[in-house]
């Protein structure tokens, strides 16, 4: 039986899933639906939503720049707010990222990523074209960033059009130097052009979490292996761990970073990869052959950029850091209300993303669990999206004690009004 709507929805089996609510408006961290319920979103709209729903500076932003402005070729063209971003973008930066490349997607970031990495090698005549990567990972629904990302039931089908890459075991606790073992004996082999990592968080693999000496680790091995260093900040990035990009907590400047999600505070879609100079100059060259190939239709949309600019100047302009600390530490003193429950395990807080394993004998990311909880916190008027038996909550930074109070409060009763048991 067909669904009423001709829309296919991301993610969602339609043979099981009920119609979803129709969201009519939207505001800091509240969704009101058709029919007057309000949402508390508890995920950020999928990651993106930092500040807030429709942040009155980026969404007048967003009106002025229509104003004058559509969407400009990139090639062979120029306009302002792709100047200034660029610009800003590499200040706020880790140190040594100089070049800003713009494209829509958190995938295509990472796809232009590798495809910076793997032109850099062949430019210079040097045969390395692997990849690195941690188990668990995530970097996208494209061919590429699928190959590079963990596989299994959401990628099964397309199996035989991935590439193969190198995994290296997730850093778990107390088994970090296994990774790291692992990432040298790949080095060694020559052939390593690449490692891309999610920096301190593993997003959609569960919200794994690893410290920054690990992360400094990894970056320390990738330099002995001669490859490039790519930090996928597409989720963990603008303010998510803590700080402005994650990288900043290991001190650790990656040859490649990737941004989307928060770039423009979740307003409208745009994504940047900031290479190194010794990146850009591997492709810089009078031979027409060695060019970066790479473009989309929207490349540096101007009311995206503009956008973007105002979600720079938001971080500049308020106590966003200030927001993001309070948010942080409001998690970290709420987390412990899972301790010695047997029904919790393994929670755990990184900046402002707090999460909890709930210990049921039907885990995994396909475990009717998922779905349950799902329609379990709407019913309570709250957005949340378990990962499988993993509750995560990600909310936007305006979200107040009282709000945070009733999620916690909301994840302590699940399993019990859900029947599941240990
Ligand atoms: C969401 C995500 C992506 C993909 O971004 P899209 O905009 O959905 O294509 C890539 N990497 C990470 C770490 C993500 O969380």
């Amino acid at each position: 039986m067909s669904p009423s709507s001709p829309l296919w929805r991301p993610f969602t089996q339609h043979a099981v899933e009920p119609a979803p609510p129709k969201i009519v408006r939207a505001e800091g961290a509240w969704l009101e639906t058709a029919t007057g319920e309000k949402i508390l979103d508890a995920i950020s709209s999928w990651w993106v939503t930092t500040h807030g729903h429709r942040h009155p500076a980026i969404m007048a932003a967003i009106a002025e720049a229509g104003e004058n402005l559509d969407q400009i070729i990139f090639a062979g063209l120029t306009h302002e707010p792709a100047e200034r971003l660029a610009r800003e973008l590499v200040a706020l930066a880790p140190a040594g990222l100089k070049h800003v490349f713009l494209s829509d997607s958190g995938s295509t970031a990472v796809e232009v990523a590798l495809k910076m990495a793997l032109g850099v090698f062949a430019n210079r005549g040097e045969t390395r074209t692997r990849i690195a990567v941690l188990e668990g990972g995530y970097h996208g629904d494209t061919i590429g960033t699928m190959s590079v990302g963990e596989r299994g039931v959401f990628n099964a089908p397309y199996e035989p059009l991935l590439f193969e890459v190198e995994r290296l075991p997730f850093p778990a606790p107390g088994r970090e130097q296994a990774t790291i073992d692992a990432l040298d004996a790949a080095g060694r082999r020559g052939d390593l052009a690449a490692v891309v990592v999610e920096p301190l968080v593993l997003g959609a693999g569960g919200m794994r979490m690893y410290g920054p000496a690990t992360l400094a680790e990894l970056k320390r091995a990738t330099e002995r292996a001669g490859a490039l260093f790519i930090a996928d900040e597409v989720m963990t990035g603008w303010g998510r761990t803590g700080t402005l990009f994650a990288c900043e907590q290991a001190g650790v400047a990656p040859d490649i970073l990737c941004t989307s999600k928060g770039l423009t505070g979740g307003a409208v879609p745009l994504a940047a990869t900031l290479a190194t100079a010794e990146i850009f100059d591997a492709h810089y060259s009078t031979d027409r052959a060695k060019t970066f190939f790479h473009s989309s239709s929207f490349t540096a949309n101007p009311i995206a950029c503009a956008a973007a600019l105002a979600n720079i100047g938001v971080w500049r302009d308020e106590p966003v850091a200030e927001r993001v600390a309070a948010l942080a530490s409001a998690q970290r003193a709420r987390i412990g209300r899972f301790d010695g429950d047997a029904r919790f395990a393994n929670a755990r807080v990184r900046g402002t993303i707090a999460a909890v394993d709930i210990v049921t004998p039907d885990a995994g990311y396909l475990a009717e669990i998922g779905p349950k909880l799902r329609a379990f916190f709407l019913g309570q008027g709250l957005l949340v999206r378990p990962l499988g038996d993993v509750v995560y909550l990600m909310p936007p930074y305006c979200v107040t004690e009282d709000e945070l109070d009733r999620l916690y409060d909301a994840i302590l009763e699940a399993p019990d009004a859900l029947g599941l048991r240990p």
